[in-house]
């Protein structure tokens, strides 16, 4: 509550007039990661921070990289800060499979175009808007509001809040984050029906690369030493390895509150679990350890048998499992000690909870804005830089709300990427709705 200072009436046409711009800008600023070059952003978020008379500082881990946080002060009176964070690096396209240029920015048929204007510079200028409205109407802060635009998210964070986490942890020191990894859909399970998901947890990434070795010859000769069938009897035990489905408290809260809005219409048991993830394979993901076998490489022509072949799995554990754990059980289902397991990537947090102060804030938002919405905790099958503060036992949540139709899901990495104006604007009204329920 805001102790006496009345909120001031905000021009929503005219703040929308100016996301859409922004976004439009922001979308043409390179910053596809590799390589990077996420000073661009930092550079073109600091012209309009100056503009808005905010300071900002950088960091910067080298390699043009930067880090951009800028900061309003608040009194401290109901805590340490909220952070709206946000990744300026955006992954690769291919440009012959789009409609539009994918740095172009085009504004057309209602919708904003472009690699980034769902993941995430779309939410990047939700946060920016909200932020430089504290400043242009001086709006009481009960907490300091940090900006942070890091790099680095999409290719593994070590320029990004790795560093920070490294180089300047006092940085991370808050009570809550806002970030990417939640959002609202029009339609859930076949039902036409607004549902905002708020990103409370995600599966770890246990990445591993398999390496066989063998003895190399003559392909005239085959001998039964050859690492690539080595290779290959081992990920075909892999394949044929069933694992149960494990649904993580909060996976089943969420199809709790789906059955207990009417969306789900089966009460949730585990047979009506199972039946989901058959028909859904990212509901597979999210309530079991899943495999993908990424990368194969063996052989150097066609009649050398091979002395090394390798594979990289994606592997993503339900949320609090054991990587040791699954390791050791891999490694069992392989059982061929001349299968070299190499751990590449490894990241395992606790989940946000769901009895926070910014959780029922981002609940009550979304409500007043959304008719008739059903706001539920949200399992993320992808990993985003919440892991890092999760780590710290800082509260991140998922937090983009907006609601994405037909048109728009499902383009975060793939082609067309590209948000609607009117979402936009509903976004950025309830994460400002929000920022002030929590900071005010
Ligand atoms: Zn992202």
């Amino acid at each position: 509550m805001t102790q006496g200072h009345a909120e001031p009436t905000l021009n929503w046409d005219a703040l929308t007039d100016e996301a859409v711009e922004l976004l439009s800008a922001y979308l043409r600023v390179d910053t596809v990661n590799p390589p990077g070059n996420e000073s661009r952003a930092a550079d073109w978020l600091a012209d309009i921070l100056d503009r808005e008379g905010i300071p900002q500082e950088r960091y910067d881990p080298g390699d043009g990289r930067e880090t951009l946080v800028a900061r309003l002060p608040g009194d401290g009176s109901r805590g340490k800060p909220l952070i709206l964070l946000n990744h300026t690096d955006v992954v690769p396209f291919e440009r012959s499979h789009w409609t539009e240029d994918p740095l172009g920015g085009a504004i057309k048929d209602g919708f904003i175009w472009g690699r980034g204007a769902i993941d995430m510079k779309g939410m990047g200028i939700m946060e920016l808007i909200s932020f430089v409205l504290h400043r242009r109407h001086n709006l009481p802060l009960r907490r300091e509001l940090i900006f942070m635009a890091v790099a680095d998210e999409e290719a593994g964070s070590a320029y990004g809040v790795e560093f920070l986490a490294r180089a300047h942890p006092e940085l991370l020191d808050c009570d809550f984050v806002i970030n990417e990894g939640g959002s609202g859909s029009s339609e859930t399970l076949g039902k036409q029906r607004p549902v905002m998901s708020i990103g409370v947890s995600e599966k770890g990434p246990l990445w591993l690369t398999l390496r066989a070795r063998g003895r190399p010859g003559h392909g005239s000769v085959p001998h039964d030493d050859n690492a690539a069938d080595r290779l290959v009897r081992a990920l075909q035990r892999i394949q044929d390895w069933e694992r149960p489905l494990m649904p993580a408290p909060e996976v089943r809260e969420y199809f709790a509150q789906l059955h207990a809005a009417g969306i789900l219409d089966a009460e949730p048991t585990d047979a009506v679990l199972e039946r989901i993830a058959h028909e859904h394979p990212r509901y597979q993901s999210v309530q079991s350890n899943s495999i993908s076998l990424t990368q194969l490489n063996a052989g150097v022509k066609h009649n050398v048998i091979p002395a090394e072949a390798s594979a990289t799995l994606d592997i993503r554990l339900v949320p609090g499992y054991d990587p040791d754990e699954f390791l050791d059980q891999i490694t069992r289902v392989i059982a061929d000690e001349r299968v070299a397991i190499e751990q590449v990537f490894t990241s395992s947090t606790p989940p946000s909870r769901l009895d926070t102060e910014l959780y029922a804030v981002m609940t009550q938002a979304a409500k007043s804005a959304i008719e008739d919405v059903v706001v539920v905790p949200g399992v993320s099958t992808g990993f985003t830089d919440s892991r890092v503060f999760r780590r710290l036992g800082v509260p991140a949540y998922g937090f983009v709300p907006w609601l994405l139709g037909p048109d728009e899901q499902g383009r975060a990495h793939g082609n067309d990427e590209r948000v609607s104006i009117e979402n936009l604007r509903l976004g950025m009204q309830i994460l400002h709705t929000a920022v002030r329920g929590i900071c005010s």
